[in-house]
């Protein structure tokens, strides 16, 4: 049963805080004070040093064979141990931060060595990422976009059938708060029939939920759809920057190629599977006449509760706003309710074929778009492709990003008689072209 009065924390900021309350503990890498970067957890307005708190002996047993894993500035070791050494370091944060705790005076002696206030750190990402993949599970952002590059056939008859994805490029992924180089590339211009060679004119973001791998596959085998939730080691915000004008060219018949690779931004802190227990959901019951999945992306577990309710948004602030003082414009509050295709089916699906998959290894949602027009994922379907352009407060307008703009993802969970969670940030500013 739900608690009516969730657990407080001796950390006075975690009570009640937008995204790191308690109940949420997100793993991530940070560094402070230009140490290395190490392992940390988001509580409230801190970090818990997790290499600082293995020197002091906090952490025995499963507990502390999971911190030891995250050593060296990368969370793959971690990862790799699955879901038991996870719990068991939960279950011990938990212990050590739950008001009362027998080790509150200890922990808050050590002050910022121990638990350094998050604005005085720096961010890094959480893994090293050995592959990154791309899927396209977001149905309304499929038709919407099948619309404006297809109007006569926008759904292709493969998308009920298969989780639509390609490989992205993992060199590129960088945390929040790396600035974004308005990319150049070869593109066609309405009416032309040659292509041109230069700066982006129609950069765009993508809101996706991000996945970590966990445990991986020896190549040759496959991840069962029943087993494939115990392969995910977390969750994140992602942005899929997207020149839309190279996209457009570049395309067909293989897919997105340099419209995608000069960046791809993720939030920083791994928000696991036991933190989103409350916020599960039944995956949507397919509409009339849609073709139900083949069996190996079937498991009635999964079905029954592998779709998350994660609220989604989307900030855009421009140079001139943020000059004179404009809070951010909303541009999106969507949720993660719209993915047609499960994680755990993306999982199954990605390693039918004998892939090897890696601890470490990013999948992105594909952009999460809801039905209606602010709920859309992206500025190309805002914008219907730059034919309406969005009004800003600021009086300016915007069919796609000009340099100088910062884009903002949040999510957040919220389910009555449960603490809400949140993901953190994912931010990117444009800049010129080089
Ligand atoms: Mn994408």
């Amino acid at each position: 049963m739900p608690s009516t009065s969730p657990l407080r924390s001796w950390v006075a900021s975690a009570n009640g805080h937008r995204d790191f309350p308690l109940q949420n503990l997100p793993l991530g890498v940070f560094s402070h004070n230009g140490s290395a970067p190490r392992s940390g957890v988001a509580i409230g307005e801190h970090i818990f040093d997790l290499e600082a708190a293995l020197a002091a002996g906090v952490f025995e047993g499963l507990a502390r064979t999971a911190v030891e894993a995250t050593r060296g500035g990368q969370l793959n070791g971690f990862f790799q141990l699955g879901r038991e050494a996870r719990v068991a370091l939960r279950e011990r944060l938990l212990e050590l931060f739950t008001e009362g705790s027998t080790l509150h005076g200890k922990l808050e002696a050590q002050g910022a060595k121990l638990l350094p206030l998050a604005t005085d750190c720096q961010m890094h990402l959480p893994a090293k990422i050995g592959d990154y993949t791309d899927f396209y599970v977001g149905i309304e952002h499929a038709q919407n976009v099948g619309k404006l590059f297809r109007p006569d056939n926008p759904l292709l008859p493969n998308y009920k059938h298969v989780p639509i994805g390609y490989h992205g490029r993992a060199s590129t992924v960088r945390p929040s708060g790396t600035d974004v180089r308005r990319p150049k590339g070869q593109t066609l211009p309405a009416g032309h029939s040659e292509p041109t060679f230069g700066p982006c004119a129609r950069l765009d973001f993508e809101l996706e939920l991000g996945i970590w791998i966990g445990q991986g596959n020896d190549m040759g085998d496959s991840i069962e759809i029943a087993d494939a939730a115990d392969h995910i080691a977390g969750y994140c915000l992602l942005n899929d920057w997207s020149a839309r004008d190279i996209q457009a060219w570049e395309y067909q018949p293989l897919g997105p190629f340099l419209s995608k690779s000069f960046i791809t931004s993720v939030s920083p802190w791994v928000i696991t599977a036991e933190a989103l227990a409350p916020f599960r959901r039944a995956q949507p019951a397919r509409p009339d006449g849609d073709p139900q999945p083949l069996a190996y992306l079937l498991d009635p577990r999964d079905q029954a509760s592998g779709a998350f309710d994660i609220e989604l948004e989307v900030l855009l602030t421009t140079e001139s706003m943020r000059e004179t003082g404009l809070p951010p414009h909303r541009l999106t509050l969507s949720n993660t309710r719209h993915m047609y295709w499960t994680v755990a089916q993306m999982v199954a699906h990605h390693s039918v074929n004998g892939c090897q998959l890696q601890a470490g290894d990013l999948f992105g949602s594909g952009t999460l778009s809801g039905p209606h027009n602010d709920q859309f994922g992206s500025l190309l379907e805002i914008t219907e492709g730059g034919k309406k352009p969005i009004e800003l407060a600021s009086g300016e307008v915007r069919k796609f990003l000009e340099d100088g703009d910062e884009i903002i993802l949040r999510a957040r969970c919220v389910r009555e008689g449960f603490a809400s969670i949140g993901f953190g940030e994912c931010r990117g500013t444009v800049l010129p072209a080089r």
